[in-house]
């Protein structure tokens, strides 16, 4: 990491360029599969707005630096920083002064639901590029963005279920995938591998790996050639149709039973997510990937 030597730089965990009017935004912790961690969210959220300011910018990508797009939300690498004060986007309240469940219950209100309803709603065009892993967080940043391209080695999963708590915090499988199929995601949480993830409609193109980057960028030159205001009101119709067959009520619902879950782990078993860190999460899945091949 170029600035990890020097103190008075903040540790940064996205990068951003543009080229040709597309802002290209990479989450940057290859080392460990871009684990979302709360500065990497704020700093994806800075880069979004720098896009959305500059008017030369037409379309935005979104993709990860490495083998994995992102492994999800940060389950205990050293950066972890659930104990770092944050600077909230949205008008909650401070979670490092919160006791009991409110605690986690703001701060996943600003940093997971808020900051991935603000980016849903950001008037340019938006692409996930997506190769390798895509998991629990991982889907959330991808569903936020229009359109999903991703390599054939691609897969995408929802399994924190295992964690006891009903999907992610910003869960638009029930939209994004067909009724039986999102149930299955949820439920079973097992790997959807980017083929059959196209073949439900989730994503709109497969490409091969060497291609990913070239494909995507032939895909945002098309979008940024469209008149701008145009776009956004395209946007904002089709976000304003979801919002009316239920898509926001429904994630608030689906919000607060996830928190009702978090307390409730927390009571019964002394943690949020019945102590399922990475290294149980990666154990657990392997263990039922090989099961669903058997079966
Ligand atoms: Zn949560």
């Amino acid at each position: 990491m170029e600035n990890a030597s020097d103190a008075s730089q903040p540790e940064m965990f996205v990068k951003y360029e543009v080229k040709d009017a597309v802002a290209w935004i990479w989450l940057a912790r290859p080392e460990c599969g871009n684990a979302q961690n709360y500065r990497l969210l704020n700093q994806l959220d800075d880069c979004f707005r720098r896009a959305v300011e500059d008017d030369g910018v037409r379309a935005i990508v979104l993709g990860g630096q490495g083998k994995h797009f992102s492994a999800g939300h940060d389950l205990g690498t050293p950066a972890k920083d659930r104990h770092l004060p944050r600077e909230r986007v949205h008008l909650w309240g401070d979670h490092l002064t919160r006791e009991g469940a409110e605690a986690q219950y703001v701060l996943e209100q600003d940093a997971y639901l808020g900051l991935c309803r603000r980016w849903q709603e950001i008037p340019k065009p938006t692409i996930a590029m997506v190769q390798g892993a895509c998991i629990a967080g991982g889907v959330m940043l991808a569903m936020v963005c229009d359109l999903i391209v991703a390599s054939d080695d691609a897969y995408f999963q929802d399994p924190v279920v295992r964690m006891g708590v009903p999907g992610v915090e910003y869960s638009a499988h029930m939209f994004d995938l067909p009724p039986r199929i999102a149930r299955e995601f949820i439920m079973l949480g097992l790997r959807m591998p980017a083929q059959r993830a196209y073949d439900f409609g989730l994503i709109n193109r497969v490409v091969p790996r060497a291609e990913l980057e070239s494909q995507t960028a032939s895909i945002a030159a098309e979008l940024a050639s469209h008149p701008t205001f145009g776009m956004a009101l395209a946007k904002q119709a089709m976000n304003f149709v979801e919002n009316i067959r239920g898509k926001r009520t429904s994630m608030d619902a689906l919000f607060h039973m996830h928190h009702l879950a978090h307390a409730h782990n927390q009571l019964v078993t002394g943690n949020l997510v019945m102590s399922m860190g990475a290294k149980a999460m990666s154990a657990a899945n392997k263990a039922a990937a090989g099961e669903a091949e058997k079966g």
